[in-house]
Protein backbone atom coordinates (compact mmCIF):
# COMPACT_ATOMS: atom_id res chain seq x y z
CA UNK A 1 0.00 0.00 0.00
CA UNK A 2 1.05 3.15 -0.91
CA UNK A 3 2.66 5.00 1.76
CA UNK A 4 3.54 9.26 0.80
CA UNK A 5 6.31 10.68 2.82
CA UNK A 6 6.70 14.49 3.24
CA UNK A 7 9.45 16.58 5.14
CA UNK A 8 12.91 18.08 4.19
CA UNK A 9 15.30 16.70 1.66
CA UNK A 10 18.68 18.49 3.24
CA UNK A 11 22.22 18.61 2.44
CA UNK A 12 23.60 18.00 5.88
CA UNK A 13 27.10 19.00 7.53
CA UNK A 14 27.86 17.00 10.62
CA UNK A 15 30.78 17.13 13.02
CA UNK A 16 30.97 14.44 16.18
CA UNK A 17 33.39 12.67 17.97
CA UNK A 18 33.89 10.38 15.39
CA UNK A 19 34.39 12.46 11.86
CA UNK A 20 33.05 15.57 10.43
CA UNK A 21 31.61 15.23 7.03
CA UNK A 22 30.34 17.33 4.72
CA UNK A 23 27.52 17.27 1.93
CA UNK A 24 26.08 14.30 3.49
CA UNK A 25 22.46 13.33 1.98
CA UNK A 26 19.83 14.54 5.53
CA UNK A 27 16.43 15.81 5.74
CA UNK A 28 13.29 14.19 7.63
CA UNK A 29 11.78 12.79 4.56
CA UNK A 30 14.74 11.12 2.98
CA UNK A 31 15.67 9.10 6.30
CA UNK A 32 11.72 8.72 6.77
CA UNK A 33 11.35 7.40 3.31
CA UNK A 34 14.34 4.98 3.23
CA UNK A 35 13.47 3.12 6.27
CA UNK A 36 10.03 2.88 5.24
CA UNK A 37 11.08 1.70 1.85
CA UNK A 38 13.37 -1.29 3.96
CA UNK A 39 9.94 -2.78 5.06
CA UNK A 40 6.87 -1.68 2.43
CA UNK A 41 6.80 -0.78 -1.04
CA UNK A 42 5.83 1.91 -2.82
CA UNK A 43 7.17 4.54 -1.00
CA UNK A 44 7.05 8.48 -2.51
CA UNK A 45 9.08 11.44 -1.04
CA UNK A 46 7.58 14.57 -0.85
CA UNK A 47 10.07 17.29 -0.83
CA UNK A 48 11.83 20.37 -2.60
CA UNK A 49 15.59 20.49 -3.36
CA UNK A 50 17.69 23.09 -4.74
CA UNK A 51 20.16 23.04 -8.08
CA UNK A 52 23.14 22.25 -5.78
CA UNK A 53 21.87 19.37 -4.57
CA UNK A 54 24.34 16.35 -4.92
CA UNK A 55 22.76 13.52 -8.00
CA UNK A 56 24.43 10.50 -5.93
CA UNK A 57 21.87 11.12 -3.41
CA UNK A 58 19.20 11.28 -5.34
CA UNK A 59 20.23 7.95 -7.05
CA UNK A 60 20.69 6.26 -3.77
CA UNK A 61 17.33 7.02 -2.74
CA UNK A 62 15.96 5.19 -6.05
CA UNK A 63 18.11 2.25 -6.21
CA UNK A 64 16.21 1.22 -2.50
CA UNK A 65 12.80 1.92 -3.86
CA UNK A 66 11.95 4.99 -2.66
CA UNK A 67 9.97 7.41 -5.79
CA UNK A 68 11.20 10.65 -7.09
CA UNK A 69 8.13 11.92 -8.83
CA UNK A 70 7.04 13.83 -6.09
CA UNK A 71 10.22 16.03 -5.32
CA UNK A 72 10.55 18.89 -6.85
CA UNK A 73 13.08 20.77 -8.44
CA UNK A 74 14.23 24.57 -7.54
CA UNK A 75 16.87 26.56 -8.74
CA UNK A 76 17.85 28.09 -5.37
CA UNK A 77 20.14 26.25 -3.08
CA UNK A 78 19.23 23.41 -1.17
CA UNK A 79 17.66 23.37 2.39
CA UNK A 80 21.22 23.22 4.25
CA UNK A 81 21.90 22.08 7.82
CA UNK A 82 24.62 22.03 9.74
CA UNK A 83 25.46 20.85 13.54
CA UNK A 84 27.85 19.32 15.85
CA UNK A 85 27.10 16.61 18.56
CA UNK A 86 29.53 16.64 21.83
CA UNK A 87 31.18 13.98 23.62
CA UNK A 88 27.80 12.81 24.56
CA UNK A 89 25.83 12.26 21.62
CA UNK A 90 22.55 13.34 22.85
CA UNK A 91 24.10 16.40 23.32
CA UNK A 92 23.73 18.44 19.91
CA UNK A 93 24.70 22.05 18.59
CA UNK A 94 22.73 23.23 15.43
CA UNK A 95 25.82 25.81 13.87
CA UNK A 96 23.97 26.25 10.91
CA UNK A 97 20.30 26.28 9.26
CA UNK A 98 20.22 27.78 5.49
CA UNK A 99 16.75 27.16 4.48
CA UNK A 100 16.88 27.93 1.03
CA UNK A 101 13.73 26.32 -1.07
CA UNK A 102 12.08 26.42 2.09
CA UNK A 103 11.15 28.93 2.71
CA UNK A 104 8.42 29.50 0.00
CA UNK A 105 7.79 26.50 -0.32
CA UNK A 106 4.06 25.22 -1.70
CA UNK A 107 3.52 21.80 -1.20
CA UNK A 108 2.29 20.20 -3.77
CA UNK A 109 0.56 16.67 -3.89
CA UNK A 110 0.68 15.33 -7.45
CA UNK A 111 -2.46 14.21 -8.09
CA UNK A 112 -1.90 10.27 -8.86
CA UNK A 113 -0.42 10.26 -4.89
CA UNK A 114 -3.17 12.08 -3.53
CA UNK A 115 -5.14 8.81 -2.88
CA UNK A 116 -2.50 7.47 -0.36
CA UNK A 117 -3.43 5.53 2.74
CA UNK A 118 -0.21 6.52 4.60
CA UNK A 119 0.68 9.63 4.78
CA UNK A 120 3.71 10.61 6.56
CA UNK A 121 4.22 14.45 7.36
CA UNK A 122 7.62 14.32 8.30
CA UNK A 123 9.59 17.39 10.35
CA UNK A 124 8.55 20.43 8.16
CA UNK A 125 6.84 23.62 8.91
CA UNK A 126 3.28 22.94 10.08
CA UNK A 127 2.06 25.27 7.63
CA UNK A 128 3.57 23.02 5.25
CA UNK A 129 2.63 19.49 7.09
CA UNK A 130 -1.16 21.23 6.49
CA UNK A 131 -0.72 22.18 2.93
CA UNK A 132 -0.18 18.12 2.35
CA UNK A 133 -2.55 16.72 4.29
CA UNK A 134 -5.34 18.85 2.68
CA UNK A 135 -4.13 17.25 -0.73
CA UNK A 136 -4.17 13.76 1.02
CA UNK A 137 -7.80 12.73 -0.32
CA UNK A 138 -7.76 8.90 0.47
CA UNK A 139 -10.66 8.25 2.38
CA UNK A 140 -9.75 6.53 4.90
CA UNK A 141 -6.16 7.03 5.75
CA UNK A 142 -3.86 6.59 8.48
CA UNK A 143 -1.41 9.75 9.44
CA UNK A 144 1.07 10.49 11.52
CA UNK A 145 3.27 13.10 12.12
CA UNK A 146 6.56 14.42 13.61
CA UNK A 147 7.80 17.88 14.84
CA UNK A 148 10.53 19.66 16.46
CA UNK A 149 11.58 22.44 19.07
CA UNK A 150 11.41 25.05 16.79
CA UNK A 151 7.84 25.04 15.50
CA UNK A 152 6.89 24.64 19.48
CA UNK A 153 7.85 27.97 19.66
CA UNK A 154 6.83 30.02 16.20
CA UNK A 155 4.29 27.90 14.92
CA UNK A 156 2.25 27.01 18.37
CA UNK A 157 -1.07 27.44 16.56
CA UNK A 158 -0.57 25.46 13.32
CA UNK A 159 1.18 22.87 15.21
CA UNK A 160 -2.23 22.64 17.47
CA UNK A 161 -4.48 22.63 14.00
CA UNK A 162 -1.68 19.14 12.83
CA UNK A 163 -2.45 17.47 16.05
CA UNK A 164 -6.44 17.50 15.44
CA UNK A 165 -5.79 16.38 12.18
CA UNK A 166 -3.41 12.95 12.80
CA UNK A 167 -3.59 10.08 13.99
CA UNK A 168 -0.20 9.31 15.33
CA UNK A 169 2.48 12.37 16.56
CA UNK A 170 6.06 10.89 17.42
CA UNK A 171 8.18 13.45 19.10
CA UNK A 172 11.04 13.43 21.30
CA UNK A 173 11.14 13.55 25.00
CA UNK A 174 12.08 17.30 25.36
CA UNK A 175 9.59 18.45 23.05
CA UNK A 176 7.25 16.35 24.43
CA UNK A 177 7.84 17.91 28.39
CA UNK A 178 7.74 21.13 26.60
CA UNK A 179 4.46 20.73 24.37
CA UNK A 180 2.63 19.86 27.30
CA UNK A 181 3.93 21.61 30.30
CA UNK A 182 5.07 18.85 32.30
CA UNK A 183 7.84 17.27 33.32
CA UNK A 184 6.38 13.68 33.62
CA UNK A 185 6.64 11.94 30.78
CA UNK A 186 3.72 9.81 31.69
CA UNK A 187 1.70 13.02 32.17
CA UNK A 188 2.72 14.70 29.07
CA UNK A 189 1.51 11.57 26.64
CA UNK A 190 -1.54 11.99 27.88
CA UNK A 191 -1.81 15.60 27.58
CA UNK A 192 -0.87 14.91 23.91
CA UNK A 193 -3.00 12.81 23.39
CA UNK A 194 -5.70 14.91 24.15
CA UNK A 195 -4.70 17.67 21.55
CA UNK A 196 -6.11 15.78 18.83
CA UNK A 197 -4.12 12.09 17.98
CA UNK A 198 -5.49 8.55 19.07
CA UNK A 199 -2.17 7.64 19.14
CA UNK A 200 1.61 9.30 20.38
CA UNK A 201 4.60 7.86 20.69
CA UNK A 202 7.58 9.99 22.78
CA UNK A 203 10.93 9.10 21.41
CA UNK A 204 13.70 8.61 24.19
CA UNK A 205 16.81 8.37 22.04
CA UNK A 206 18.18 5.67 23.56
CA UNK A 207 16.12 4.54 25.98
CA UNK A 208 13.58 4.00 23.10
CA UNK A 209 10.20 5.21 23.12
CA UNK A 210 6.88 5.33 24.74
CA UNK A 211 3.55 4.18 23.15
CA UNK A 212 0.32 5.77 24.49
CA UNK A 213 -2.81 4.69 22.54
CA UNK A 214 -6.71 4.93 22.94
CA UNK A 215 -8.36 4.03 26.64
CA UNK A 216 -5.11 3.94 28.76
CA UNK A 217 -2.95 1.54 26.32
CA UNK A 218 0.75 1.83 27.27
CA UNK A 219 4.02 -0.16 25.59
CA UNK A 220 7.51 0.89 26.40
CA UNK A 221 9.90 -0.02 23.98
CA UNK A 222 13.80 0.03 24.45
CA UNK A 223 16.27 0.39 21.88
CA UNK A 224 19.27 -1.17 20.63
CA UNK A 225 22.18 -1.53 22.78
CA UNK A 226 24.93 0.25 20.51
CA UNK A 227 28.25 0.32 21.59
CA UNK A 228 29.31 2.95 19.22
CA UNK A 229 27.68 5.66 17.92
CA UNK A 230 29.50 7.11 15.25
CA UNK A 231 26.32 10.17 14.00
CA UNK A 232 22.56 9.42 15.51
CA UNK A 233 21.12 12.68 13.08
CA UNK A 234 17.81 11.29 11.74
CA UNK A 235 17.49 8.15 14.31
CA UNK A 236 14.09 9.99 15.04
CA UNK A 237 13.19 10.17 10.94
CA UNK A 238 14.20 6.66 10.83
CA UNK A 239 11.91 5.39 13.50
CA UNK A 240 8.94 7.17 12.26
CA UNK A 241 9.61 5.92 8.80
CA UNK A 242 9.96 1.99 9.89
CA UNK A 243 7.03 2.50 12.26
CA UNK A 244 4.56 2.99 9.13
CA UNK A 245 6.60 1.05 7.03
CA UNK A 246 5.78 -2.04 9.20
CA UNK A 247 2.28 -1.02 9.32
CA UNK A 248 1.58 -0.68 5.83
CA UNK A 249 3.48 -3.61 4.74
CA UNK A 250 0.71 -5.08 6.83
CA UNK A 251 -2.19 -2.61 5.10
CA UNK A 252 -3.20 -1.64 8.79
CA UNK A 253 -4.88 1.89 8.23
CA UNK A 254 -6.45 1.12 11.66
CA UNK A 255 -3.77 -0.86 13.13
CA UNK A 256 -4.35 -2.86 16.34
CA UNK A 257 -2.67 -1.64 19.62
CA UNK A 258 -0.52 -5.13 18.84
CA UNK A 259 0.95 -3.90 14.84
CA UNK A 260 1.47 -0.98 16.86
CA UNK A 261 4.06 -2.14 19.33
CA UNK A 262 5.05 -4.35 16.69
CA UNK A 263 5.55 -1.03 14.35
CA UNK A 264 7.17 1.01 17.22
CA UNK A 265 9.78 -2.09 17.92
CA UNK A 266 10.86 -2.26 13.92
CA UNK A 267 11.50 1.90 13.66
CA UNK A 268 13.42 1.73 16.70
CA UNK A 269 15.96 -1.18 15.36
CA UNK A 270 15.84 0.62 11.98
CA UNK A 271 16.86 3.96 13.96
CA UNK A 272 19.93 1.78 15.63
CA UNK A 273 21.26 1.41 11.94
CA UNK A 274 21.15 4.99 11.76
CA UNK A 275 23.84 5.67 14.32
CA UNK A 276 26.29 3.67 13.67
CA UNK A 277 27.81 5.58 10.48
CA UNK A 278 26.88 8.91 8.75
CA UNK A 279 23.98 10.04 7.31
CA UNK A 280 22.31 6.84 6.08
CA UNK A 281 24.98 4.74 4.79
CA UNK A 282 24.35 2.82 7.76
CA UNK A 283 20.56 2.05 6.57
CA UNK A 284 21.65 1.83 3.33
CA UNK A 285 23.64 -1.05 3.82
CA UNK A 286 21.59 -3.27 6.44
CA UNK A 287 19.98 -5.51 4.38
CA UNK A 288 16.75 -7.93 5.35
CA UNK A 289 18.78 -10.41 7.38
CA UNK A 290 20.78 -7.83 9.56
CA UNK A 291 17.24 -6.19 10.07
CA UNK A 292 15.43 -9.96 11.20
CA UNK A 293 18.76 -11.01 13.36
CA UNK A 294 18.70 -8.05 15.29
CA UNK A 295 14.71 -7.87 15.61
CA UNK A 296 14.98 -11.52 17.18
CA UNK A 297 17.95 -10.86 19.43
CA UNK A 298 16.04 -7.77 20.22
CA UNK A 299 12.85 -9.88 21.13
CA UNK A 300 15.56 -12.11 23.12
CA UNK A 301 16.77 -8.87 25.65
CA UNK A 302 13.39 -7.63 26.09
CA UNK A 303 11.71 -10.12 27.28
CA UNK A 304 11.10 -11.88 30.97
P1 LIG B 1 16.76 14.39 13.71
O1 LIG B 1 18.16 13.95 13.99
O2 LIG B 1 15.77 13.26 13.73
O3 LIG B 1 16.35 15.57 14.52
O4 LIG B 1 16.72 14.89 12.19
C1 LIG B 1 17.81 15.51 11.61
C2 LIG B 1 17.45 15.98 10.20
O5 LIG B 1 16.49 17.03 10.29
C3 LIG B 1 18.67 16.53 9.49
O6 LIG B 1 19.01 15.68 8.42
C4 LIG B 1 18.27 17.93 9.05
O7 LIG B 1 18.56 18.16 7.69
C5 LIG B 1 16.78 18.00 9.30
N1 LIG B 1 16.38 19.32 9.85
C6 LIG B 1 17.05 20.11 10.72
N2 LIG B 1 16.38 21.26 10.96
C7 LIG B 1 15.22 21.19 10.22
C8 LIG B 1 14.11 22.08 10.02
N3 LIG B 1 14.03 23.28 10.62
N4 LIG B 1 13.11 21.67 9.20
C9 LIG B 1 13.18 20.47 8.60
N5 LIG B 1 14.19 19.61 8.73
C10 LIG B 1 15.22 19.95 9.52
Amino acid sequence: MKILVGGSVAIDNVKTPVADESNLLGGSASYAALAAAKLSAPVHLLGIIGNDFPQEHLEMLESHGVDLSGLERSDQPSFTWTGEYHENMNDRTTHNVAINVLEDWQVKVPAELADSPFVVLANMAPINQLQMLEQCTAAEKFVVADTMDLWITVANEELHEVLKKIDLLVINEGEAREFSGTNNLILAGERLLAKGPQIVVVKLGEFGALLFGPEGAFFRCGAWPLRELADPTGAGDTFLGGLIGSLASEGATTPTFDQLKQAVVKGSILASFTCEDFSTKSLEAAGKSHFSDRLANFQEISRW
